[in-house]
């Protein structure tokens, strides 16, 4: 506790005083331009990744980067992607997922999870992951799979969100696939063009460019 104590001092001396300006203008204004759902693992800063400014993402973390399929009721991930797009008007939207990722290899090895039955009921919302992304192959080669093929789902699921999907029909927002390497820190971009309507074919071409 005592690290981040000391951190916010920091923030107060040096990093805040360094963007006094941005900050008296984000006092009044929020308006982000990108819904960047991302897993909650400590090792993925969505900021420092994208190099983004306070007030430029709006996140949403969740074990996994699980964006549940729409349902009748409320949640606090169905919440807060209604907001950032119907009500902020992002317009972009990326789900981020990342290799190592604790919860798909927990998936991929088949984890017993009976001592923490909250995350086993939670990764079911990965099961559409797991049949996309099969049974073949073993090891860090299975998990890379389905950490992409996680990512294409939740894609989907995004989707069936009443606020994307009329945002997706009036063509005010894109969705983006991305896969962060936490060793090599480059991003993949994933073409999910063809399961989800929306979504950039142009980004195919961004892979080299953000590998690089
Ligand atoms: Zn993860």
């Amino acid at each position: 506790m005592r690290d981040l104590i000391e951190g916010v001092a920091r923030f107060r001396q040096d990093a805040y005083p360094a963007r006094a300006e941005l900050f008296a203008e984000l006092a009044t204004v929020h308006r982000p331009t990108t819904l960047f759902i991302s897993c909650s693992d400590a090792r993925v800063v969505p900021e420092l990744i994208t190099q983004s400014e306070p007030g430029e993402l709006f996140v949403v973390r969740t074990a996994g980067n699980l964006v549940p399929a729409h349902t009748p009721g409320s949640d606090g991930v169905a919440a807060s992607i209604e907001y950032a797009v119907a009500v902020l008007g992002v317009r972009s939207v990326v789900v981020c997922g990342h290799s190592a990722c604790g919860a798909m290899t927990a998936l991929a090895e088949e984890h017993d999870l009976s001592a923490a039955p909250a995350v086993a009921d939670w990764l079911r919302h990965a099961d559409a992951s797991r049949a996309r992304a099969g049974t073949t192959g073993s090891g860090a080669g299975r998990v890379d799979a389905l950490v992409r093929e996680n990512v294409l789902a939740q894609l989907a699921n995004l989707a069936t969100h009443p606020s994307v999907a009329r945002a997706l029909a009036g063509g005010t927002v894109t969705l983006h696939g991305w896969v962060y390497s936490i060793p090599d820190g480059t991003v993949e971009v994933l073409d999910p063009v063809s399961s989800v309507p929306g979504t950039r074919p142009a980004d195919r071409n961004a892979t080299a460019a953000l590998a690089a």
